[in-house]
């Protein structure tokens, strides 16, 4: 996911919201759409939720193009209009433009940043909206919340010409990805990595180099990519979280992540570098 041309950030909804504004409507974790035909979806327009009756809190999103976008947060047995469905957002992968894509991720990570800060953290006063930014702020100890971004580094390991790929004992059958891990409290980009990398395969890297990241609405990451030069050590699996590392030959490679994710854009790229002998 990421943030699509043309498209500005804004969190103080304007006085007048056009009916044909894009509209991102949660139940729970799943985004409300029309559904024209089998396995066809459509993001409605505001005008289009309303006259199906469809009501929830709005939260603005800013403006794609000029047209303005808004989350709704729509209670838990709310209902499925006519022609309409409730799909999980990655049921929207290629079925919709990258940019409604991206947009109904942040939807979904602003209703969730309004579903859990409804009060203070510190002492359970009710929280109301920042003007000046989007955020919760609390009228009686005033503590400021912001919407939860969590830092996650994917590291792929290379030497020569393979790379060190794992199943995790969650992935798909037979899929296999590159490393990766959330940051913890005090530690640098490069800490978490080199620590992923030894606690999950045992292996130790040298140099480090940003490939590109990724906004992760599952719920909340940062997903930070790099390659990771490999130094030193034999592989052996954290067995908890991985079912299987293995080093494969760029020439070899086995059944990855599907390609809306980064984690098969660093490792196609870096294979076909390595390929190529640079
Ligand atoms: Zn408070």
């Amino acid at each position: 996911m990421f943030t699509p041309n043309g498209f500005a950030s804004a969190h103080a909804i304007p006085g007048h919201l056009a009916g044909h504004a894009h509209a991102f409507a949660f139940r729970d974790d799943r985004v409300l759409v029309l559904a024209p035909g089998e396995d066809q979806y459509v993001i409605p327009t505001r005008a289009a939720l309303a006259a199906a009756g469809v009501q929830g809190a709005p939260y603005f999103l800013g403006e794609l193009e000029a047209v303005g976008c808004v989350a709704l947060d729509l209670p838990a047995d709310a209902a499925e209009p006519e022609g309409m469905r409730y799909v999980g957002l990655r049921t929207l992968f290629f079925k919709v433009p990258d940019a409604l894509l991206a947009l109904a991720a942040r939807a979904f990570q602003i209703v969730d940043f309004e579903r859990t800060h409804r009060f203070c953290g510190r002492c359970g006063t009710p929280t109301r909206a920042r003007e000046s930014e989007r955020a919760k702020e609390c009228p009686s100890c005033g503590l400021v919340a912001y919407p939860r971004v969590s830092p996650a580094m994917m590291a792929l390991v290379v030497r020569d010409k393979e790379i060190l790929l794992a199943r995790a004992h969650r992935f798909a059958t037979g899929m296999f990805s590159a490393l990766a891990g959330f940051v913890e409290a005090g530690e640098t980009i490069e800490d978490c990595i080199r620590r992923e990398v030894r606690e999950e395969v045992g292996v130790e890297v040298g140099k480090i180099t940003y490939f590109e990241s990724q906004a992760w609405p599952f719920p909340h990451s940062l997903m930070i990519a790099f390659v990771a030069e490999y130094a030193g050590g034999e592989i052996r699996c954290e067995d908890a979280e991985i079912a299987e590392a293995r080093w494969f030959s760029v020439y070899d490679m086995p059944k990855l992540p599907p390609s809306v994710s980064i984690a098969r854009r660093l490792i196609e790229a870096t294979a076909a570098r390595l390929r190529a002998g640079c």
